[in-house]
């Protein structure tokens, strides 16, 4: 596996050799040095600062992910904080309702006609198992909850017994850290040039205003698909679809493209209409399929850069 070392040259670089070309419009870096600009707050690092980056893991080690690329410690913890968290206690939640993962327990309530006690429940071989906890209930909750349940057994009125899941995430937020690894694997593909388009601003700033709810829904979730997929693909057809698809285990996320790209907003409105249940547009998305990225390629920028240095070498007379 590359060192961070490596990655910060590799991509000090590449940045640098995009600067100079002028492909990001003016000047971003100072004359000389090498830079490390973090993919997610735009800041750049110097070799003395590369203590502040660190290896990131996507997606989130939670969800499976292997480490990809190097981003700024305080975005890497902020994202942990405001977004993976929700994500990895949403997937806990989509787990025992689907069957998945037997081992993990979610916090919960058990009420028995108004009797509530505290607990765990998981999957286990022969069904649902719920688990109360000793010390998270008094004496005299028990003796009320089983009160409650022997008389619910001994048949009076219609028994209620009601499991109540109290891990809490918040969607939204649970769904931006699946935008932000979308992300992420987007500029371990391709690059600077593709990451730092205006077009991914939205992107960019609801991760640097993590409290604001500020970016449109571009993930959509299909809880039959396999955890460990992966992929990316250059959608074209159909065309008010044309984005970058990046497919991380249930998740689907529409990134803006590459060729005449759609604004967040406009392809959150197309993402409404298509998987809106019997849409006509309801369609198979297709294109150019990009290779899942295992660490920072920069195919974009790489692909940038040769198209200009053959541009320069056919102004050369011919001999
Ligand atoms: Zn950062």
């Amino acid at each position: 596996m590359a060192s961070s070392g490596r990655w910060f040259s590799e991509g000090a670089l590449i940045f640098r050799r995009m600067d100079l070309a002028g492909l990001f419009g003016a000047t971003q870096l100072p004359e000389d040095g090498e830079y490390y600009p973090c993919p997610s707050c735009k800041t750049a690092y110097s070799r003395d600062e590369i203590a502040e980056l660190t290896r990131e893991d996507v997606p989130p080690k939670s969800q499976g992910g292997k480490v990809m690329l190097l981003t700024c410690a305080s975005c890497n913890h902020a994202a942990g904080k405001y977004f993976d968290a929700h994500a990895a206690r949403r997937s806990v939640i989509h787990n025992l309702a689907m069957g998945r993962d037997p081992r993990r327990e979610v916090r919960a309530e058990f009420d028995a006609g108004g009797a509530v006690i505290r607990g765990y429940v998981s999957h286990g071989p022969q069904g649902v198992i719920m688990r109360g906890v000793p010390d998270q209930n008094s004496n005299e909750q028990v003796a009320a909850h089983v009160r409650e349940l022997d008389q619910m057994w001994d048949g009076g009125s219609d028994p209620v017994f009601t499991v109540k899941a109290t891990e809490k995430f918040v969607a939204w937020r649970a769904a931006v850290s699946w935008v932000r690894a979308a992300y992420l694997a987007s500029f371990a593909a391709l690059g600077w040039s593709y990451a730092f388009r205006p077009e991914l601003d939205p992107v960019r700033h609801q991760l640097m205003n993590p409290d604001s709810e500020s970016l449109p829904r571009l993930a959509l979730i299909d809880l039959n698909a396999p955890s460990e997929r992966r992929g990316m693909l250059l959608v074209k057809t159909p065309e008010e679809l044309r984005s970058l698809l990046v497919v991380i285990g249930h998740y689907s996320i529409l990134l803006p493209g590459v060729t005449d790209p759609l604004s967040c907003q406009e392809l959150s409105d197309a993402i409404s209409q298509w998987s809106r249940p019997g849409s006509p547009a309801n369609a198979t998305l297709k294109g150019d399929t990009v290779p899942w990225p295992t660490q920072p390629e920069y195919a974009m920028d790489e692909w940038l850069l040769d198209l200009l240095n053959r541009g320069e070498g056919s102004q050369e007379p011919d001999c």
